[in-house]
């Protein structure tokens, strides 16, 4: 058995409050809380929830684009939390990040050779101009451009292209790990199919590891080997994608999979509507945290924090009642108001 790419050990961030004479250091806004996983080599692990879960600041803590406030990060065996800034450098030749936004993560000044170029370039990978674009034509062509663009500017092309340039960049210097910020949301939906296709083809060419951050749960299904839930900075359920889609055994994951479009036109269950607001990350609420809008809570779970525990092989939930959950998705037209524990619901 070898080694995860990628191992994060109780990761937590605290955006901590800028205040004045009276705020305290420990208060502010608990973006990831005690988050704990694991990426194999060619591994894609999804990470889906609700706007403000956390999950952007998760993809960015394991590439130390900022910095955690608790807990390690592994990268091939090596603890990158705490390395010094010279050996980070060396470190992001393995870890790229593709993000959401390709209009703002493009220089608009430079030349689609020059940007591509760049990161083979810091890392000594090419030897001259005509190796340089040389490597360039390859990574357009890989990513689906044509090589006569190198010499534009950013602003020549679409948002599917810039894109496009962004992953050339990323793949340029081969990383055994790259993160993706929701990296079609910010396009034309008429061209995120294509996007998708290519990440999914080029991953699986090159069997990077993979945090795949996205709300998209066709999406989702389709690029995944695992999948985690997040819900307020903690991982509330993870596993495997098949064990996620069809027995769910968190609530939360149970009400996102019954919004999505996709259970919608099959029809396999009911929309669970989530009552009120995801609660502000300035002020979790205690015990399990999403008992606020949880539609089986009890009153153990205003006080006690569920762990996250082994529910069946390749799959763990942040329940108390997760056993009793393989909530199923195609048999029972009303998994909610059936559920064993539903009559025990505390007002
Ligand atoms: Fe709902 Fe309680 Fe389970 Fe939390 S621990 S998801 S509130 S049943």
């Amino acid at each position: 058995m070898t080694a995860p790419v990628v191992r994060a050990e109780d990761l937590g961030k605290l955006f901590p409050d800028r205040g004045g004479l009276f705020s305290k250091a420990e208060t502010g806004v608990q973006a990831v809380d005690g988050v704990s996983f694991e990426i194999d080599r060619g591994e894609v692990l999804a990470v889906v929830g609700e706007s403000g879960c956390g999950k952007s600041t998760l993809g960015r803590l394991l590439l130390r684009l900022i910095e955690p406030s608790s807990g390690r990060v592994f990268l091939d065996g090596e603890e990158i939390t705490g390395l010094s800034a010279a050996r980070m450098r060396r470190y992001r030749q393995h870890a790229q990040m593709v993000f959401q936004d390709p209009y703002g993560s493009l220089s608009p000044r430079r030349t689609v050779a020059q940007i591509i170029a760049e990161p083979l370039e810091v890392f000594g990978l090419v030897k001259g101009q005509r190796e340089t674009r040389e490597k360039v034509a390859e990574l357009l062509t890989q990513v689906g451009l044509p090589t006569g663009v190198m010499d534009r500017k950013p602003r020549q092309f679409s948002g599917g292209q810039r894109q496009r340039i962004c992953i050339a960049r990323a793949i340029s210097v081969d990383p055994s790990f790259i993160v993706a910020d929701e990296p079609v949301s910010a396009l034309d939906v008429s061209i995120q199919a294509q996007v998708i296709n290519l990440m999914h083809d080029l991953q699986r060419k090159k069997r990077f590891s993979f945090l795949f951050i996205a709300h998209d749960l066709a999406v989702v299904r389709h690029m995944a080997d695992r999948v985690a839930v997040m819900y307020l900075g903690r991982i509330v359920e993870i596993g495997d994608k098949d064990r996620i889609y069809s027995a769910p055994h968190h609530p939360y994951t149970q009400a996102l999979l019954s919004a999505a479009p996709e259970a919608k036109l099959k029809r396999t269950n009911k929309r669970i509507v989530l009552q009120g607001d995801v609660p502000s990350p300035r002020k979790i609420p205690s015990g399990c945290s999403f008992h606020s809008r949880c539609p089986i809570a009890q009153d153990i779970c205003r006080v006690e924090r569920p762990p996250l525990a082994s529910v069946g092989p390749g799959q763990a939930a942040a329940c108390h009642f997760a056993e009793a959950f393989p909530i199923p998705r195609t048999d029972d037209p009303d998994p909610v108001e059936d559920a064993p524990h539903r009559r025990a619901v505390s007002s």
